[in-house]
Parts: C-alpha cells; sequence; structure tokens
C-alpha cells in the first residue's frame, strides 16, 4: 500500500517512508491510496478477537509490504498491552475509557505503536533518529513514555510554557536519558509551527535525521481507528453514536476511517472546547482558524486543527458527505465545571475536563434509539485541580500520581523564537 500527499505535489511513499518522513515534503499530509473494506466475517466475529489480534487484522492491511507478519504481531502485542473497557455511565451514555496505558490518556495507544514500528525500522537502518514534538499536553506524555530507551531514537519535545498540567509536565520533563524537553514561552500553535519550519529547514536536514512523532504521522494516526472497533466489540450496538472530544483532529478522523472501513458506527460528534474551528465549519463549510483560546480542556487548544485534510479526504472532499456523518459540538468551561459536578452526583462518575465535552454532547443530542459512546480521553486525575474545581472537593492523589509528582523537573526555556529553538537543536 501507498501514501500520497493530500497536497498532492509530492510522489506516492510506502508505509515505511511515510512513517520516516511523517510529513510529505509539500507540506500536505499522508493518506492511504486505497481505505480496505474489512471482511464481513471479520466484523461479525469481533468478539473473539483480542485487542492486538483487530490490531493485525486492521493495520497489516496498510503495513503489510513493509511489515511482516510476525513482527506486526508482536509489535501490537507490545503497543496494545493495556485494557480499553466500555462502562455505563447512565442509561445509554457509555464512556470508552481511554486512559489505562501508561501515561493515562488515550496517546498511548499510537506513540506506542509509531516507537515500535520506528524501532523496527531502525534496527535495519542503522541511523539515529531525532523526533521532534510539539504537544499541548498528552502528546509528549505519551511519546516520551513510547519512546524511552528505545535505541537509537533521541527525542525532542516542545511545550508550552505554563499551559499543560503540573502532572503533564512532570511526564514530559523527568524520564530523561533520550528524552529532552523544551519549554516554550508560547502556546501549542507556536510549537507546532516550530516543529513544521524545522522539517523544511535544510541546515537542520542537513545535520538531523529528523521524524515526528504527532498525530500526523500514519503511524500514529492509523492505530487509533482499533479503539473504535474494540468499543463496538464490547457494545454491539446499532445506532451507535461516537462523541469524540476533539483538538487536532486525529482521533476522530481515525474513526471516521474505521466506518470507512467497514465499522457500523452510526455518526460522530465533534465535542469541541471554546476553539471551535471545526463545528463551525460544519454549520456553513467556512473554515476560519481564530487565534488559540485557553481552556480547561488545553489538550483540545487548538486553533486550525493539523488533521482537518484528512476529514475532507475520507469523505472525497465533499461537504454534504461529511455531514452526514458529523456533526459539532462547543462547549464552555464554565459549563464543562458543571457537566462534570452533575455527572459526578447523579452517577458517581468522575470525567476529566476532556471527556466531559464529549459527555455533555450526548446528553445534548441523542436521539431516541441511539446509543451513545463518549471517548474519555484521560484519567481525571492529569487534571486534578480543575476537576476539584468542579466537584467542589478535595480528591486523594492516586499513587501513580503522587510517585511522579515527587520527581525533577528537567526542561530548557525558550522564548518563541525559531532561531533559539534551531539553535538548541544544531548549535
Ligand atoms: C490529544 C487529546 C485530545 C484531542 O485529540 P485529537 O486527536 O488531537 O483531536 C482530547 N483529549 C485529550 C485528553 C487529549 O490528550
Amino acid at each position: 500500500m501507498k501514501f500520497y500527499s493530500t497536497n498532492g505535489q509530492s510522489s506516492p511513499v510506502s508505509f515505511k517512508e511515510a512513517v520516516i518522513k511523517s510529513l510529505p515534503s509539500d507540506k500536505g499530509l499522508y493518506y492511504p491510496e486505497e481505505i480496505p473494506e474489512l471482511d464481513f466475517l471479520f466484523l461479525e466475529t469481533l468478539s473473539y478477537y483480542s485487542l492486538p489480534q483487530i490490531g493485525f487484522e486492521v493495520l497489516r492491511q496498510f503495513c503489510k509490504d513493509d511489515i511482516p507478519e510476525a513482527k506486526l504481531q508482536e509489535i501490537l502485542e507490545g503497543a496494545l498491552n493495556f485494557e480499553i473497557p466500555v462502562v455505563e455511565v447512565e442509561k445509554n451514555i457509555h464512556s470508552l475509557e481511554l486512559f489505562h496505558g501508561p501515561t493515562y490518556a488515550f496517546k498511548d495507544v499510537g506513540a506506542r505503536f509509531l516507537a515500535r514500528c520506528l524501532g523496527y525500522f531502525n534496527e535495519t537502518e542503522n541511523k539515529e533518529v531525532t523526533i521532534l514534538v510539539a504537544t499541548s499536553g498528552d502528546t509528549g506524555g505519551a511519546v516520551a513514555s513510547g519512546f524511552y530507551e528505545v535505541p537509537g531514537v533521541n527525542v525532542v519535545i516542545l511545550y508550552p510554557s505554563g499551559k499543560v498540567s503540573d502532572l503533564q509536565e512532570k511526564q514530559l520533563t523527568t524520564l530523561g536519558k533520550n528524552i529532552k524537553a523544551i519549554e516554550v514561552k508560547g502556546n501549542f500553535d507556536d510549537c507546532q509551527a516550530m516543529v513544521k519550519k524545522a522539517f523544511h529547514d535544510t541546515d537542520i536536514n542537513a545535520k538531523l535525521n529528523l521524524s515526528s512523532a504527532n498525530s500526523i504521522n500514519i503511524a500514529r494516526w492509523l492505530p487509533q481507528s482499533l479503539y473504535y472497533f474494540e468499543a463496538y466489540k464490547q457494545l454491539q450496538k446499532d445506532k451507535l453514536v461516537v462523541s469524540v472530544p476533539s483538538g487536532n483532529y486525529g482521533n476522530i478522523t481515525a474513526g471516521m476511517l474505521a466506518k470507512k472501513m467497514g465499522l457500523p458506527i452510526h455518526r460522530f460528534i465533534a465535542a469541541s472546547n471554546a476553539n471551535d474551528v471545526v463545528p463551525r465549519y460544519l454549520i456553513d463549510e467556512q473554515y476560519s482558524p481564530r487565534p488559540t483560546v485557553p481552556t480547561l480542556s488545553n489538550a483540545m487548544d487548538v486553533s486550525d486543527p493539523s488533521n482537518h485534510p484528512r476529514m475532507l479526504e475520507l469523505h472525497e472532499k465533499s461537504f454534504k458527505d461529511i455531514i452526514k456523518h458529523i456533526s459539532g459540538f462547543t462547549l464552555s468551561d464554565e459549563q464543562t465545571l458543571k457537566v462534570m459536578k452533575e455527572c459526578d452526583q447523579e452517577n458517581n462518575y468522575i470525567l476529566d475536563p476532556h471527556g466531559a465535552i464529549g459527555y455533555a454532547a450526548l446528553k445534548a443530542g441523542l436521539q431516541k434509539k441511539e446509543t451513545g459512546l463518549f471517548l474519555e480521553t484521560a484519567h481525571y486525575s492529569k487534571f486534578l485541580s480543575t476537576v476539584e474545581q468542579a466537584l467542589g472537593k478535595e480528591i486523594p492523589l492516586p499513587d501513580f500520581v503522587s510517585e511522579l509528582m515527587k520527581k525533577e523537573k528537567e526542561a530548557i526555556l525558550i522564548n518563541n523564537d525559531y532561531e533559539a529553538f534551531k539553535a538548541y537543536l544544531i548549535g
């Protein structure tokens, strides 16, 4: 299978090349040349498959030319070694708990798969790779953990100073070894812009063998489709409505990919905070980014989501077709806090501020005969101060958090200045 650029100006590449290059030179996004339709029998018998087995059936379609089957199985068993349970929160509303991985957020799935693919490609390449990542919070932690001590891979993470939670910051800055953190005096979009610029910078490319681990990398993006299969396996409902707390739109477009491969999902909701460029787009087809607004659900503070072109590509660029499958929903911080409190009081279920928006979207828009599923994208303890603010009570720190909070932060603080970043990278 080959992958083409959504900008159509650079030639299609193999899975391996797309993973290593991450971004095509025409600044588009890689996208598979064909979307395989899964066997009807596989979908009918999903309940007999473990999560890594589902991963094998789905992903080998995309990477069989570059990863031998036995190796792919090994990669998936290593990457997907935790539970992804569906929990009923209240009648007809379920939570897909994506936070049982090592960094307590869904990004573990993609990051662990990517790390293992790159590790495998690196075995045969014998060149050091430098991974550049911009994070609005959770990506960095997942990538840091996924790549920690992978031989031949160095990781440089950029994060916006003061805009990630304390726990997230600790996850980014305390591993050491092959993981370096850069704290940027700016926002996530500034960090992302610097990373994008570095990929097209000839001086840097002459010295370093760059790769990316952002959700734009196909090895991050494709495996995210797996947990939609896992959710369907556990629920087996007609008219399943999936509400996805969205920021950079990697997660929800991977769900749309699963649907395109044959998974019977009825419709999607793009659940957004005040950074609502996509919900606005879904109303009038005008894609008009505004400056990023900081919110309580900071992993979704993205004003110009990178994966929007993939949403178009999934529907042959037809807006009419897109809005058949997906609608938008926006929630303010104030409402988010209120929903978190209500859900705790009524259901005894603690939501994190991202999942809360997904939950609220279902409460607001679920129709008769539909079954609702929202993605609980992070464990609430990653946003403990917000949770305590919402619930109006103290929540004890889980052990894993107190251990991490004791560790010493190591990061390099820089201004929002590309030259400073470049100097750090290549001196
Ligand atoms: C990254 C993240 C999101 C947004 O996911 P996208 O794929 O960027 O849309 C939502 N919630 C949490 C907790 C996240 O870490």
